[in-house]
């Protein structure tokens, strides 16, 4: 049903010392199949963070080429970004503070999520000046407690609704919610916010406000609690093809391929005794008379600083692990006594599960974080490559 990954290390820029290749089928193919998975939903591609380090624009152009029929982000910075490069898919923004251009996306046709009556206001505002109607989704607080209308927050802002939907100032395209712990999909808070979210749309009705699209359910919702998909589904992580639950199942069990590979080039390859503190703080030894290599990527390029001595990467087809301190620019490597490359070598930082490849969730592993984190993280130092797709 997927490919075979593209060809990855193909066409990195002449002299990269290390570079991002982005398999843009690998995004339109997950979207297609997390479309599969939730029949009588459309797809909305979260494209938040540079599409979570993927690159914006052509992620979400291969994600519209998979069927997405919309397109998030968090920040109408982002949304901006991808109407000025002719991306033309319904697109919802949701996080800003007062004073936001919210004219500026009603000029180019974003939908706006409010919270709280201050933002209703303002959306209120920049529609009349402009004589033209806003599009919003209401955002109702079902239990994360981050952002969306909490309890009483919630019957306000209804309230506050009626009179600028009659005047034609706003329009409810939306009504949604975010999960606390999608990622635990039998877990109580899950049913419990289902159960508010059918109650506060149940409430916008009473109000006479019959939104035509509910949305609640991001990656972890979308492969795993069918219940939670609604009109819409708004998968961010899934879409990279990483799994948004590592415990309950690896990409491929969802029939999901990752699309980010990181590689690096070796700078220095060199001969180094027996007992030499590695890296800052010589916090590794060499263990005995080795070859060493210099990794040119360091935690400037997004390469965890708490990777040292445990960030996984593979040299030629061997598994390796930093030797020592992360450092900004750089990190070395024991290759072994061995070692009969030389600089120019490729090192294989983040891979794609195949070949014994170190992954994002390998990384998020050895690190104690989430793989979201890992991939979001890689700097735009690093070039980003892209294969497939129309690229
Ligand atoms: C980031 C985000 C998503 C996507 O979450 P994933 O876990 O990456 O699928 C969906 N909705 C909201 C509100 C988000 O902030």
């Amino acid at each position: 049903m997927t490919k075979p990954a593209a060809p990855v290390s193909a066409t990195p820029p002449e002299g990269a010392s290390a570079w991002v290749t982005i398999d843009l089928d690998a995004i339109s193919d997950n979207v297609r199949e997390l479309a599969r998975r939730s029949p009588g939903a459309e797809v909305m591609a979260v494209v938040k963070a540079d599409a979570y380090g993927h690159g914006l624009v052509p992620s979400a152009r291969a994600a519209v080429a998979g069927g997405a029929t919309w397109l998030a982000v968090a920040q109408l910075r982002e949304a901006l970004q991808l109407r000025a490069a002719g991306v033309s898919t319904p697109l919802l923004t949701w996080l800003y503070v007062p004073g936001v251009d919210f004219g500026a996306a009603i000029d180019a046709d974003i939908d706006i999520s409010v919270s709280a009556p201050w933002a209703l206001d303002a959306v209120v505002s920049a529609a009349r000046e402009r004589g033209r109607t806003a599009r919003i989704h209401v955002k109702v607080d079902t239990g994360l407690a981050r952002n969306g209308a909490l309890g009483q927050g919630w019957t306000d802002l209804v309230a506050a609704l009626g009179p600028v939907v009659a005047e034609g100032a706003v329009e409810v395209i939306g009504v949604w919610s975010h999960f606390a712990l999608a990622d635990a999909p039998q877990h109580p808070t899950v049913l419990a916010q289902r159960e508010r979210f059918v109650e506060a749309a149940a409430e916008l009705r009473r109000a006479g406000i019959r939104p035509p699209l509910k949305h609640l359910a991001n990656s972890a919702a979308t492969l795993t609690n069918p219940d939670a998909h609604f009109d819409v589904v708004r998968p961010g992580l899934a879409v990279y093809g990483l799994s948004p639950v590592p415990d309950l199942g690896a990409p491929h069990d969802f029939g999901l391929r990752e699309a980010m590979r990181v590689t690096a080039r070796l700078a220095l390859v060199k001969q180094a005794p027996a007992g030499q503190g590695v890296s800052y703080g010589h916090v590794y030894t060499t263990p005995h008379d080795t070859v060493l290599g210099l990794v040119p990527v360091g935690y400037a390029d997004g390469i965890p600083r708490h990777a040292g001595n445990v960030g996984p990467v593979r040299v030629g087809d061997r598994r390796l692990t930093v030797a020592g301190r992360v450092c900004m620019d750089q990190f070395v490597l024991d290759l072994g006594a061995e070692y009969a490359g030389g600089a120019g070598d490729e090192v294989v930082i983040l891979g794609r599960g195949v070949d014994d490849e170190p992954t994002a969730q390998d990384w998020a592993s050895a690190i104690d974080t989430i793989n979201y984190e890992i991939v979001t993280r890689m700097s735009d130092r690093l070039p980003r490559v892209f294969v497939g797709g129309d690229a």
